[in-house]
Order: C-alpha cells, then sequence, then structure tokens
C-alpha cells in the first residue's frame, strides 16, 4: 500500500471476490454493496452474461488500436445511438475523458460553423466532471483546484436550477452549456429541477450554443431511463457517459447528434485504448441487459420501493437523517450527523455506500437489486442510525 501515491483516503478493507450485490473479504465478511464501485457495477460483480462476454471476447481479441476497425465498438455505437438522441459515439476510457471530448467537440462545434471565437462553456455550482486540468476547471470544487494553477479558461458559472443566471452567464463567447442532469458528488444528489433543462435547451437555443449533460454517474439506467435527461423529454446535443457503461470494465463515450459531432473529422480527437475489443464487448454485454425494456421498468419499481422505505427510516430518526432525495437508485441521504460517521456504521452493519457533497451519504446500488437487499438494506440503515444517534 505504501508506494501507492497517496492521493486516496482509503478504508482499510480489501475484497476478494464480489456475487451479485455482495462484496467478500478473504475472511469471509460479507458485505451488501450499495457503492457499486461509485455507480459503476450496473449489473452487481461478476455477472454471468458478463463475465461470458469478457471471457469469450479475452480468447479472441483484446486490443488493436482505432487505426483499424473495431465491429464491437461500431455495433455498440449504433446501439448507443438507436436508444438516444445521437447520431455518432467517440469511445475513450473514463468520465473525465468524456467531459475533455464533450468540451472539444462543442468548441469545434462551433469552430466549424463560423464562429471561432465561442469557445466558452457555462457550467454550475455544485458541478463535477472530473480530475483532468479541464474538467477540474468546468467542476465546482474551488479545493481540487489547489494547488494545481493556471486554472484552465474557458468556463463560466451559473447557478444550477436558475435560468436568469444562466442568461446571465452566457456571452457573444459562450459556446455551450453543461451540466449534470442529477448532480452528484460536489452537490450531494440533487435532481435538477423540473423545467430547468428544458429551459436550458430554449437559452441554447436562442443563442446558438451546443446543450451537453454530463451524465457519467446519471447514465445507464441509473435513474429509471436510460439517460436521466429522458425523464424530463428535453433533448441534448451532445452527452458525456463511463461508469455504468461497462460494468466494471473502464469505458467512456462522447454521444452527439449529427450537426454537433460534425467537426469531429480525422485527426481532431483520439484514444490509443478508447472502444477496444475488450470494453466493447463488456458494454455490448451491459446494453444487452439494461436496455430490455422491463429491466429499467424494474429499476424505477425498484427506485420507488427503495425510496419510500429509506424515507420511513429517515422519519424514524430525525437526529440523524434530514431527507432522502434523487431519482430511480441514485439515492441522497441528508444527514444531521457527519455523513463520514453514518458511512462507517453503516460499514459496521455491512452495507457499503459513498459520502458526497452537502453532507449528504450516497446509495447507488447496482441496478439488480431485489425486496431482499431493499430488506437488508433498511435495516442496515435503522441499526446504523441507532448506533449513531447523538
Ligand atoms: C465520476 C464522474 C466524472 C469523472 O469520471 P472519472 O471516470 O472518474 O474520470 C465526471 N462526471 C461525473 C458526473 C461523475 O460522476
Amino acid at each position: 500500500m505504501s508506494s501507492v501515491m497517496s492521493t486516496y483516503a482509503r478504508v482499510d478493507i480489501a475484497f476478494e471476490r464480489g456475487e451479485g450485490p455482495y462484496l467478500f473479504t478473504a475472511d469471509g465478511r460479507r458485505y451488501l454493496d450499495f457503492g457499486s464501485g461509485i455507480a459503476v457495477t450496473t449489473l452487481g460483480h461478476c455477472h454471468p452474461h458478463l463475465v461470458a462476454a469478457l471471457t469469450a471476447q479475452a480468447e479472441k481479441l483484446w486490443h488493436t488500436s482505432n487505426l483499424y476497425r473495431i465491429p464491437g465498438q461500431e455495433r455498440l455505437a449504433e446501439r448507443l445511438c438507436s436508444a438516444s438522441f445521437a447520431d455518432k459515439a467517440f469511445f475513450c476510457n473514463s468520465g473525465a475523458e468524456a467531459l475533455e471530448g464533450t468540451i472539444k467537440t462543442v468548441r469545434r462545434y462551433q469552430f466549424v460553423n463560423g464562429r471561432p471565437e465561442r469557445t466558452r462553456v457555462v457550467v454550475f455550482d455544485g458541478a463535477f466532471h472530473g480530475r483532468t486540468l479541464g474538467t477540474l476547471a468546468a467542476g465546482a470544487n474551488e479545493k481540487y483546484r489547489e494547488g494545481f494553477q493556471p486554472v484552465v479558461q474557458g468556463f463560466d458559472r451559473a447557478t444550477f436550477g436558475d435560468l436568469d443566471s444562466v442568461q446571465a452567464a452566457v456571452g457573444p463567447e459562450t459556446a455551450a452549456i453543461l451540466v449534470e442532469p442529477i448532480q452528484g458528488d460536489a452537490a450531494g444528489v440533487r435532481v435538477a429541477p423540473q423545467g430547468f433543462l428544458t429551459g436550458l435547451r430554449e437559452i441554447a437555443d436562442a443563442n446558438g450554443l451546443l446543450l451537453a449533460f454530463d451524465e457519467v454517474q446519471s447514465g445507464i439506467g441509473r435513474s429509471g431511463r436510460f439517460l436521466a435527461h429522458e425523464w424530463d423529454g428535453v433533448r441534448p446535443d451532445v452527452v458525456a457517459l463511463a461508469k455504468g457503461l461497462g460494468g466494471g470494465f473502464p469505458i467512456g463515450a462522447v454521444l452527439a447528434t449529427e450537426a454537433a459531432a460534425a467537426g469531429m473529422v480525422p485527426g481532431t480527437h483520439g484514444s490509443t485504448f478508447g472502444g477496444n475489443p475488450l470494453a466493447a464487448a463488456c458494454a455490448n454485454a451491459i446494453l444487452d441487459i439494461v436496455l430490455e425494456p422491463a429491466f429499467l421498468k424494474q429499476v424505477v419499481t425498484t427506485g420507488e420501493t427503495l425510496r419510500a422505505r429509506l424515507d420511513a427510516v429517515a422519519a424514524a430518526h430525525p437526529e440523524v437523517l434530514i431527507g432522502v432525495r434523487g431519482r430511480g437508485l441514485m439515492i441522497g441521504l441528508q444527514c444531521k450527523i457527519p455523513n463520514g460517521t453514518l458511512v462507517e456504521a453503516l460499514r459496521k452493519h455491512g452495507l457499503l455506500a459513498v459520502v458526497a457533497a452537502d453532507n449528504v451519504v450516497r446509495f447507488l446500488p447496482p441496478l439488480i437489486i431485489d425486496d431482499v437487499q431493499i430488506d437488508e438494506s433498511v435495516a442496515a440503515l435503522d441499526a446504523a442510525c441507532r448506533d449513531s444517534a447523538p
């Protein structure tokens, strides 16, 4: 451990294997994983369909680079586009890269449409877009930028949920608006208020801007729709995906309309690993299951059931929990006690959860949980609240 750069404050637990929604340590302790590796293991751990897809591909071909055609990647792009607003997909390996690709795409769109001065992107308070230099500048957290000056230029910040602030941030150099339909890390699970995303669409249209959504965390079924913005009936121009797309295999994507992607011609962008045969096989296997119409319906039902049960626990422990928010299986528990204390208490009761800003504990369970895991999680939360009540 000591040779690993100290960028994480890690919990002193190592897992040996995973099975569905559960993780096991070498000494046999079992945990219910409601963090999902931060919204990554969409179908839980070692889902048989994913294991089969990955091993079958591993025996045939791992990597060729994007110098050549990759049939699995082409199929993945086609399926992502037919399931969404998009006409084109670019593949990378992570969320931050998907956002970098998104920012490049919106700048390039303005450039090839004769408006090269339009380079700036309106971003929001409570935003998290990743840890690269560009995405740090787009994100809201000042602390993440400390010691990493100079800050990348080209971002103007507006207030999440406040269309007037967006209008005020738009100027002659604005290229696009970039927002998470459900803010995750830096806002502690904040769903865009009703009408906000459609309002952004109107502002974008009125000003010749592109509308880009960061669905790295909210996408791939987590909200109960394939992409979370579908709840709002709004059509974006560009969307960044990653986390849940590979179910644990690293892959990210930039989805775009034909018009938005028109400038992304050979030589403008690239990635050595992006969408390689192994990654594409995993993401295709995820889509096999998530795009089944019954699957997303089940996520909605499961989310409603879990939410109602969590609301009841919160009501029973007002000294620990302020309230529950979120959509589908992207849930935030706002705490009265320090969120880290509750996460630790939950872990003692065998449940893994993740902290977020605004003193929130996030529940991001795999989308395959059923009533058994709902019962277990509710019992763990109830017990953890008892333990940590002041
Ligand atoms: C996690 C996350 C990112 C960054 O993804 P990485 O894979 O860690 O680079 C970007 N945007 C959102 C909304 C995220 O949740």
